[in-house]
């Protein structure tokens, strides 16, 4: 087996990013409407202020509304509901994000559970999961969403196919195993008291990497030619102590096996930010009674 098709995420992210940019150009014109984004961020960590300041340039750059509300670490439970209540009234916000995670003091769930399930563009309210889960159009989590379109470049027809994903989260291993189920694959889902991981790993056609543990999935794991979907994003040390980004696969072993392979960097994470601009317009959309755009 030679090298696998090397999946760039970085490059789909864009063209559905410009996409995304022209739809929105459109609803301005037709519907005099610009898709709005909320984001909310409490408290100063750092990866968390990373991750915002990406939301809001992308957000800026394909036309839509930022909205922008940073609190303070100490802020309580009840002023952040009270935030979340007032932008589920605002008429310019058509999606909402708050950015996990929050500080103890405030119950995460209860914080997503008070966002107005239409406005939810992360997907992780339970009526939206709910919504997947029966198959009912509704908001899907970004992360899942990217990581099936990036299958799709691979694998432009999952029906039928073994998809095998390693994590159970419910923002990430849940979701794909639902959206994988639309498609019509036949989906197993690992977790970590599965019995000989190894061998469950290599039935599928297509891998799902989701676990939060550096380079865990070796090369023999893998079905030869199978499509891998690496969603980790773990920070280890490097040569010369630099620290440096891996995903969930041995990359250098799996890349000899698999058939098409995402990177890490720039596999999985670019769709995520790009997912969330698009789930903003179809949030919009929805709202707005208009249909939502081809991407
Ligand atoms: P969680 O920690 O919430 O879930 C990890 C899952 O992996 C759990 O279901 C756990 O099983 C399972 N697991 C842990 N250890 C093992 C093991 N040894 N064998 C088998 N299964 C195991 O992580 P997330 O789902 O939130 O994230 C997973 C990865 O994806 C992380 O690296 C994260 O950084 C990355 N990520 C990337 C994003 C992006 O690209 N933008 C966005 C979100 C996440 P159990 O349920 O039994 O405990």
């Amino acid at each position: 087996m030679g090298d696998a098709k090397i999946i760039d995420g970085k490059a789909l992210a864009q063209s559905l990013r410009e996409k995304i940019a022209r739809a929105v150009t459109e609803l301005q014109s037709a519907h005099g409407l610009t898709p709005g984004l909320a984001v909310v961020l409490v408290g100063e960590n750092p990866a968390s202020q990373v991750y915002v300041r990406s939301k809001k340039k992308q957000t800026v750059e394909a036309g839509m509304a930022s909205f922008d509300h940073t609190l303070t670490q100490d802020t309580s439970e009840d002023d952040l509901l009270k935030l979340v209540g007032e932008l589920n009234a605002d008429p310019a916000v058509h999606g909402i994000l708050v950015q996990l995670p929050l500080p103890d003091q405030i119950d995460a769930d209860k914080v997503l559970e008070a966002i107005d399930p239409n406005k939810d563009v992360d997907g992780f309210h339970p009526v939206n999961a709910g919504r997947l889960a029966t198959g009912q159009p509704g908001l899907v989590p970004c992360t899942p969403l990217g990581s099936i379109l990036l299958a799709k470049q691979a694998l432009p027809d999952l029906a039928g196919l073994e998809a095998v994903i390693v994590g159970r989260s419910n923002i990430v291993g849940k979701p794909v195993a639902q959206l994988l189920l639309q498609e019509h694959c036949t989906v197993t889902l690992c977790h970590s008291r599965t019995r000989d991981l190894a061998a469950v790993a290599a039935r599928g056609d297509l891998l799902v990497a989701a676990v939060g543990r550096p380079e865990m999935i070796k090369g023999d794991w893998i079905k030869p030619g199978a499509t891998v979907i690496d969603v980790g994003i773990n920070r280890v040390e490097g040569e010369g102590g630099k620290s440096k980004l891996v995903g969930d696969v041995a990359f250098d072993e799996a890349v000899k096996i698999a058939g098409a392979i995402t990177p890490v960097p720039g596999g999985v994470g670019p769709m995520t930010i790009a997912c969330l601009l698009r789930n903003t317009l179809q949030a919009a959309c929805m709202i707005e009674g208009v249909a939502m755009p081809d991407l």
